[in-house]
């Protein structure tokens, strides 16, 4: 129920205008901020108290207008419609005001009070613009405008001063008009509207809406629409809108081409019709230079103590005469898996330090359009490729952040083509399978397979494109932000979250994974074995040997650890070290001997890279299947989107074995 003492607040805006670093300026949240649309998907609500008022702040994600074709759109739309929210704060990028007033006098029209938050005036100032902060409020309506920096957290107070002030007054703008003609329509619909709907709040958006054939308002008004309205003025009213934005810019908005010339003069080399993607490319090569060199680096360091840990685990097991199975489940078991992870911690943490530095620059959201020549090409728009590039980091919050697509088959497409974007959790497997049998030429391979990734996902894209009848044209409507020198706490908070999840995952699932592992190799259907070829695992692997070797892993140990990858991608690593026995994978030592028991089966650099690729391509983990259900509502898109993953994988890594092993 609305408890009458809270307010609720909620921050709406155009993305990427800084809704959610105020949200979090405010409440202390890490929620995550990014340089780009589409990353709040869903509203996030977090409590504050000021002077004594209970407040109640919602971070909507970013829309451009109150239509509802994306699902963004009606989220925020909904949430502000519903009588959810008793303020709204309209967070606007002051640097292009112009661009971000068409959502606000959409929002003036709902009735509501509205607070005009003048976000980053930090860059206002830097570039020497001028706002008219005197004549700005007048021209919407006498509402409350408060210049604010949410990164230099400035202002701040003042603003939620103004909310709670406003709040108590109850003061709803007085706003613009249109044509004589529409308002006397708009005075005709209100009082029909008003007549068949006695409660209904908003009459004149709600009029507004009806000249614009709005689906869901005409819905409720059949009748009234079909009497007054003759035709669609949508045309009419978004020009009526855009007049008067010209006319706001004209009388308040001074030096506002003081752009910064650097963001031009970047961009002309970055986003380069022909430069572009093999900037992009040789950018992303420099992220695995990094991740490779410096992370290893660190990387040592972890091996060693891991195997030192190992070391006096087992001693220490021994010493108090633990029972063999025990010392076996925590040695072989447990710290080999979660270990064997752990160890490739500072690679996964230099990679994300690279995608945030990438992201928070701006330059992400260049790539989107670098790629949208392409993309078009294959029936998505680049808005469609920005999802994807997420899913370098993560395929879940990838696939989610396609809301951003307005048309839902098209969506369902970049769905079905994200899991092939290499994620980060399929690092450790390029790390350790590349460096055992490619050592000069471990940072080329583990390259190439994100290179495979994108060219995967695009040419699935395009076949998918072929099939799909229901396509939509999704317009770039991104807009290039200015480049930045990225912001330390931004970086640092992204960078942790993901460092986070990655020790929640080895602490949970890994770690489950690493004991149910253990458990299918030591037991089989008599009990308790040493002899793995008699175990759970063996028999069930087995099984899976025939369809599997035409790809060179005809193993079943390959077989069980592939299975065991679905739970997370990288417990394929820690699967394959407990299957094989070897302790510490990760390190110089542990590979040599890891690579010899494997060379030993016969398995070389084209079954490793045919595994690599397997591993690459098929059926996402658990987590993403998840997400997957969730974001469509449908299983059996879920299973066809696994399904068709595990064919590709397949055919994949049938091609790469059976043309690599007559070469090589
Ligand atoms: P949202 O899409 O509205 O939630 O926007 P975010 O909060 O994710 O911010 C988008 C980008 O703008 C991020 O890179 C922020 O660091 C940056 N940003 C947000 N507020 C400010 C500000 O007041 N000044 C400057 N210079 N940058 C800001
Ligand atoms: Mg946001």
């Amino acid at each position: 129920m609305k408890d009458k003492n809270i307010i609720r607040v909620g921050f709406i805006g155009n993305p990427n205008c800084g809704k959610t670093t105020l949200f979090n300026a405010y409440t202390g949240a890490n929620l995550k901020v990014a340089n780009w649309p589409g990353v709040t998907v869903e509203k996030k609500e977090g409590n504050i108290d000021y002077h004594g008022h209970s407040i109640n702040l919602i971070d909507l994600p970013g829309i451009y207008s109150l239509t509802s074709y994306s699902i963004e759109e009606k989220v925020s739309r909904q949430c502000i419609m519903d009588d959810e929210v008793d303020v709204l704060v309209n967070v606007v990028d002051a640097s292009s005001l112009e661009r971000n007033l068409y959502l606000t006098l959409q929002l003036l029209e709902l009735g509501k009070p509205v607070v005009l938050a003048l976000n980053m005036m930090d860059v206002v100032e830097e570039r020497g613009m001028e706002i008219d902060l005197h004549r700005l409020p007048e021209m919407l309506g006498d509402i409350p405008v408060v210049p604010v920096s949410a990164r230099k957290r400035t202002g701040l107070d003042v603003l939620m001063h103004a909310v709670v002030h406003h709040f108590e007054e109850m003061h709803v703008a007085d706003i613009m008009r249109y044509d004589a003609h529409i308002e006397d329509m708009i005075d005709r619909l209100e009082q029909n509207i008003a007549k068949q709907d006695p409660a209904a709040q908003n009459l004149r958006w709600r009029a507004v809406k009806l000249l614009e054939k709005d689906d869901e308002v005409c819905a409720l008004y059949p009748a009234i629409y079909s009497e007054i309205v003759d035709r669609d003025y949508s045309e009419d009213i978004i020009k009526a809108k855009y007049d008067y934005i010209d006319e706001i810019a004209e009388e308040t908005l001074f030096n506002k081409d003081k752009k910064s010339a650097n963001t031009d003069k970047v961009d002309r080399i970055l986003t380069h019709r022909f430069w572009g993607i093999p900037i992009f490319l040789v950018i992303m090569a420099l992220v695995f230079f990094l991740t490779f060199t410096v992370g290893d680096a660190i990387k040592g360091l972890f091996e060693i103590g891991i195997g030192w840990f190992s070391d006096a685990v087992f001693k220490g097991l021994s010493a108090i005469h633990a029972a063999d199975w025990l010392v076996s489940l925590i040695v072989d078991g447990i710290i080999a898996g979660v270990g064997g992870i752990l160890t490739f911690l500072p690679n996964i943490f230099i990679l994300f330090l690279a995608l945030a530095f990438l992201e928070d620059s701006g330059y992400m959201s260049r790539v989107a359009y670098v790629m949208d020549g392409i993309m078009g090409k294959v029936g998505v728009s680049g808005k469609g490729f920005l999802p994807m590039i997420l899913g370098f980091g993560c395929t879940v919050p990838a696939v989610m952040a396609s809301r951003t697509l307005e048309n839902e088959s098209d969506r369902r497409r970049i769905i079905m083509c994200t899991p092939f974007m290499s994620c980060s959790a399929r690092l450790p497997v390029y790390i350790l399978f590349s460096e055992m049998f490619f050592p000069k030429y471990a940072m080329l391979v583990s390259f190439s397979l994100y290179i495979l990734g994108v060219v995967v996902a695009i040419l699935m894209a395009l076949i998918l494109n072929l099939f799909d009848r229901h396509k939509g044209g999704n317009t770039l409507l991104i807009e290039l932000p200015e480049y930045k020198t990225p912001n330390a706490r931004t970086i640092a908070v992204y960078v942790w979250e993901k460092v986070k999840d990655y020790l929640t995952k080895a602490g949970t699932t890994i770690f489950i994974a690493s004991i149910v592992i253990w458990i299918v190799l030591n037991f089989g259907p008599r009990g308790m074995t040493l002899d793995v070829s008699q175990s759970f695992g063996a028999i069930i692997g087995k099984w899976l040997v025939p369809v599997l070797r035409p790809a060179g892993l005809g193993m079943w140990q390959i077989a069980v650890a592939l299975i065991s990858g679905i739970s997370a991608k990288e417990v394929v690593v820690s699967s394959m070290s407990v299957l094989f026995g070897v302790g510490n994978a990760a390190s110089a030592e542990g590979m040599t001997q890891f690579a010899s028991i494997l060379g030993s089966y016969g398995f070389g650099a084209v079954n490793a890279y045919a595994f690599m690729v397997f591993c690459l391509l098929y059926t996402p983990c658990v987590a993403t299947l998840a997400t997957i259900r969730k974001e469509t509502h449908s299983v059996w898109f879920t299973v066809r989107t696994l399904l068709l993953q595990l064919v590709i994988a397949w055919l994949a890594a049938v091609i790469v074995y059976q043309i690599g092993s007559r070469i090589f």
